[in-house]
């Protein structure tokens, strides 16, 4: 049995969401539980050209056809009347920093996980905490009154579990959902895979070459088969598929997101190979960068944080660059150089964290002399155009492939987990 509930509190259309409450012809008519009151509003990458790209619509202008990721003239065709504003990631970032801070009001272990996201934890039968409907709705219309945003929170037995009722609760009119742990294994089983939370690309593999349709026929796949297949995800995408996750919330794994980004991992057994650790750093990295090109913003330092068997010792170690940047690929060889400079090679590792911090905005930005980074910008901007329109299951590691040979050799020495 869990000894706490996880939640994770995520925000609805979050940029379209704070243009909306901070304008007060269209705020005032707002209702809380009826979205349809929202304006047909988008936020929109260059609005004076018809070739921006949509970051975000309220769910009125959803309603239309209008989608993450599509082209504002596409969206004008399908609407011509959707208001059409620029994104102000600063204002967006404010916000995201005093919504996390109301979420810390509430549950004082929490862990913000984007943006827009964030996990919080109480236990079991806390005195605190005797009804978690409750507590959610608490906090959920604390959200509300103090900025006028929607909200919907997930809750379970664990963080993975958190994430998993949270999609459920998107389509809830409450926006809360709360899953029980002995109803955990029937509410998974018939989900499709690619339901499945975390999967990126292996939800594809899962369904090509193992033939499972749902979550449930996953938790069926003998877990050395997986094993065999996905390396040290094996074993992670068993657990999940049995409902199970044992990661903590780390309050300080994002901190403000002016100072950094940060993500970190406990893995489930301890790591001895190389090439296994090199594998969860680049998910980590992925996930950081992935991060960074969502609040258009660059760093200049690169950490590796790790933790040894036992969860006793460990390291965490920086490296300045001479640039900022947001790229995968730069950060992932300075990582490893970190690696294996501080690591002895054979000390079991059990958690794994990358943070890139010394943040600036893109806009501030300076050319990097040696690098093509307009022509790079484009193409990190294209694999986050596919993920926010197909999801995570497709793409990141193409960006590898579209990166040819150096990039391909690379992921041959990681194990061919990407192969
Ligand atoms: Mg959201």
């Amino acid at each position: 049995m869990s000894k706490f509930i996880y939640g994770l509190c995520d925000m609805q259309s979050f940029y379209a969401s704070c243009e909306v409450a901070s304008r007060e012809e269209f705020a005032a008519r707002r209702k809380e539980f009826d979205d349809s009151t929202d304006p047909p509003l988008v936020v929109a990458g260059d609005p004076a050209r018809r070739s921006g790209i949509i970051l975000a619509a309220t769910p009125t202008a959803k309603r239309w056809g209008v989608a993450n990721a599509m082209r504002l003239g596409e969206a004008l065709h399908l609407n011509k009347h959707l208001i059409v504003v620029r994104p102000h990631m600063e204002f967006y970032l404010q916000v995201s920093v005093r919504i996390q801070e109301v979420m810390r009001q509430v549950f004082p272990l929490q862990e913000q996980f984007s943006v827009d996201e964030g996990f919080f934890a109480f236990p079991v039968n806390s005195p605190l905490f005797p009804d978690p409907i409750e507590a959610a709705r608490k906090l959920q219309q604390k959200i509300w009154d103090q900025f006028r945003i929607r909200s919907r929170i997930g809750m379970g037995p664990n963080k993975w579990i958190a994430k998993m009722s949270n999609a459920s609760a998107k389509k809830s009119v409450s926006g809360i959902v709360w899953w029980h742990e002995e109803d955990v294994p029937a509410l998974l089983r018939d989900l499709p895979v690619e339901a499945m939370w975390g999967l990126k690309k292996r939800a594809e593999t899962l369904k090509m070459e193992f033939k499972a349709q749902t979550i449930g026929d996953v938790a069926a796949i003998p877990v050395g088969r997986l094993r065999a297949r996905f390396g040290v995800w094996g074993e992670i995408i068993h657990r999940w598929s049995h409902g199970e996750d044992y990661s903590e919330i780390n309050p300080d794994s994002y901190s403000s997101p002016h100072k950094g980004f940060s993500h970190r991992t406990t893995l489930p057994r301890d790591f001895y190979e190389r090439s296994d650790v090199a594998v969860v750093i680049l998910e980590l990295l992925d996930e950081v960068c992935y991060r960074l090109r969502r609040a258009h913003q660059s760093g200049r330092r690169v950490g590796l944080g790790v933790v040894y068997e036992g969860m006793s010792g460990g390291f965490w170690k920086a490296k300045t660059l001479t640039y900022p940047t947001n790229s995968p690929d730069e950060l992932y060889l300075e990582l490893l150089a970190l690696l294996d400079r501080h690591w002895d090679g054979y000390t079991g590792i059990r958690a794994v964290s990358v943070g890139v911090d010394m943040l600036q905005f893109e806009k501030a930005m300076q050319l990097n002399l040696f690098e093509d980074v307009p022509r790079r910008k484009e193409l990190y901007a294209t694999v986050d155009r596919v993920h926010e329109r197909f999801g995570e299951t497709s793409l990141i590691r193409a960006v590898s492939l579209t990166k040819a040979g150096q990039l391909r050799d690379r992921s041959g020495k990681i194990g061919g987990h990407y192969a």
